[in-house]
């Protein structure tokens, strides 16, 4: 078993600046990547609001920054995913990899909620199906699709689709958008936008590929003709791993004062313990506040 200084679980923009720092203040941090290496931004188009950037810089393209200046300071990285730990022993495991760190810090990020309905399964990955237009929007060049959502990401992705597609339907359940107004200034600007308010998505219908949705409104039941559906309904914590050992919310999100958990030893950064902002800079300064607090903790 090898023990580590401090192990960071995650890479996107909180774990990455923790390592900036961590590795920064000597402490040599291991990053363990996940799943999505880069975590969500590595899915998004253009950054517009990432200080430092006016004219804006690609979300893959801020990550790949981000892990070179990591690197260059001395962090190193290991490409697993942390499939159990046991945080009272500050110990995780990678398969069989079983890795110790006398802090750790959790930046697990989250993940793209669902709907549950009919469809969605069967017609993900390629069929239709999407909770990302950056990656699969230009399979739909000029066809008819829909997003669903009424906040900011499903504003970004409809302007995004609108790029490629020939209608874009904005799906979404109640009369109003949840969006930032610049957002929704935008949306309402774009003639290839159409909102349908009020409406609720009940089945993702086809046969190999998605052909039509049905919806629902108070009064009506219908089906749209279109072939993809592009799914912008907020986020989940990347949390599960970690349930009954350190303490969460209703829904998941650890709680914690400032960047420390209820376990001593054990920080947290990012979208994993942040439901009300959520933003790059955010996850990003709360990294940074985790390995300033965690590098503290171990020389203390
Ligand atoms: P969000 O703000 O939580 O919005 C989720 C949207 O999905 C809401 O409109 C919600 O409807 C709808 N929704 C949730 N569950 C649903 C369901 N089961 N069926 C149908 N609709 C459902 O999530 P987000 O848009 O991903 O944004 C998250 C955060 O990231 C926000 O702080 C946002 O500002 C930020 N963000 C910023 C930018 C940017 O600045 N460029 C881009 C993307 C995201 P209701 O409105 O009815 O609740």
């Amino acid at each position: 078993m090898n023990l580590e200084n401090l192990v960071i679980v995650g890479s996107g923009c909180a774990g990455l600046t923790a390592a900036i720092y961590g590795a920064r203040a000597n402490l040599s941090p291991l990053v363990i990547e996940g799943i999505q290496p880069g975590g969500q931004l590595t899915t998004t188009s253009h950054v517009e609001n990432f200080p430092g950037f006016p004219k804006g810089i690609g979300g893959f393209e801020l990550m790949s920054n981000m892990r070179l200046q990591a690197e260059q300071f001395g962090t190193r990285f290991l490409s697993a995913t942390v499939e159990r730990a046991n945080l009272r022993r500050k110990e995780l495991f990678c398969g069989d990899v079983s890795i110790r760190g006398k802090a750790i810090i959790i930046a697990t990020g989250a993940s793209p909620r669902l709907l549950n309905i009919p469809g969605e399964r069967e017609f993900f990955g390629g069929k239709g199906v999407s909770v990302c237009a950056t990656c699969d929007g230009i399979f739909f060049k000029d066809r008819e699709v829909a997003v669903i959502g009424g906040g900011d990401s499903a504003c970004e992705e409809a302007i995004f689709l609108t790029h490629f597609c020939s209608k874009v339907y904005l799906i979404h359940r109640r009369d109003q958008l949840r969006a930032s107004k610049i957002m929704a200034d935008r949306l309402r600007a774009n003639p290839k936008i159409e909102i349908l308010w009020n409406s609720v998505l009940r089945e993702i219908c086809g046969r190999e590929k998605v052909t039509s949705l049905r919806l629902t409104t108070e009064k009506r039941e219908w089906e749209l003709p279109c072939n993809a559906v592009f799914l912008a309904i907020g986020h989940s914590p990347n949390t599960q791993i970690f349930e009954g050992q350190v303490e969460c919310d209703g829904e998941g999100y650890i709680k914690g004062e400032g960047v420390r958990t209820s376990l001593d030893g054990i920080f947290v950064a990012g979208d994993c313990c942040d439901c009300h902002y959520r933003q790059a800079i955010t996850a990003s300064a709360m990294g940074a506040m985790a390995a300033i607090t965690a590098e503290r903790y171990l020389y203390e």
